[in-house]
């Protein structure tokens, strides 16, 4: 089952990929997490992308439609994956498009997860990750269940996005309107396209994927 998570940052994407990896046997391709690797390698990618991504902004459809090119070869997404921050533009969408076709490969879903405004805003500032494991939480709605202490690992350090402050949320919010929203009509239109309710909780949202998901 190959399948796309659609929305805006904080939607809630990298949580719901990371239990469908593990209850389905899919991997999580999130460009944003490989970029971040690259720029914590020091790569020469990561030296491109670093400047871009603290601004909020997009990195050139050239780098992450390579960097998606390249992952689809590999063997560990044979049984599926699902892709998380990618496409972002309709010019990664069609590059999509053209390198499934190449690869003899198909989607099946293009999940797109509704969160409004003010909502993701407070879960981006509330965000922080295991250093460790890379296991997601947040301040408020998902807490270690012992304070400081990652529930996956143990480790007791965690980090914060240089881009997950108020201003650049905004930003990227307004490029997300501007530049991702119109995939929701590229995808509806080839009939590829299911909408989820964003707002519910961790677990409900969970439960509406399923539901799509079993169809197939
Ligand atoms: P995305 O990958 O779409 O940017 P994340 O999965 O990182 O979003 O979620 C953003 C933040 O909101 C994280 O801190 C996560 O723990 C929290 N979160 C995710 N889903 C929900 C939800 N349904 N309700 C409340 N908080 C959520
Ligand atoms: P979020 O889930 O919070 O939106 P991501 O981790 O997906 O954030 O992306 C972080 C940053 O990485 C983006 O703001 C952008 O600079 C860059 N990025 C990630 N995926 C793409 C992509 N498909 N195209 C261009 N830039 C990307
Ligand atoms: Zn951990």
């Amino acid at each position: 089952m190959n399948i796309i998570l659609l929305g805006p940052p904080g939607a809630g994407k990298g949580t719901q990929a990371k239990l469908l990896e593990e209850r389905h046997g899919l991997k999580q391709l999130s460009t944003g997490e490989m970029l971040r690797a690259a720029v914590a390698a020091g790569t020469e990618t990561g030296r491109k992308a670093k400047a871009v991504m603290d601004r909020g902004e997009l990195v050139s459809d050239a780098i992450v439609v390579g960097i998606i090119a390249d992952r689809l070869d590999a063997a560990d997404v044979k049984k599926g994956f699902i892709l998380d921050g990618f496409p972002r533009n309709t010019a990664q969408a069609e590059a999509l498009d053209r390198m499934l076709v190449g690869k003899g490969l198909k989607l099946d879903a293009v999940i797109e997860m509704k969160v409004d405004d003010e909502a993701l805003v407070e879960r981006i500032t509330g965000r922080y990750t295991c250093a460790k494991c890379g296991k997601g939480y947040h301040d408020k709605f998902e807490a270690p269940k012992v304070a400081g202490v990652c529930d996956v690992c143990g480790s007791t350090e965690f980090t914060r996005r240089a881009d997950d402050n108020e201003k650049t949320v905004r930003d990227r919010l307004d490029i997300y309107n501007k530049q991702t929203a119109p995939l929701i009509a590229h995808y509806g239109s080839r009939g590829r396209l299911k909408t989820i309710d964003g707002m519910a909780e961790i677990g409900d949202v969970t439960r509406q994927i399923e539901q799509v998901l079993n169809a197939f």
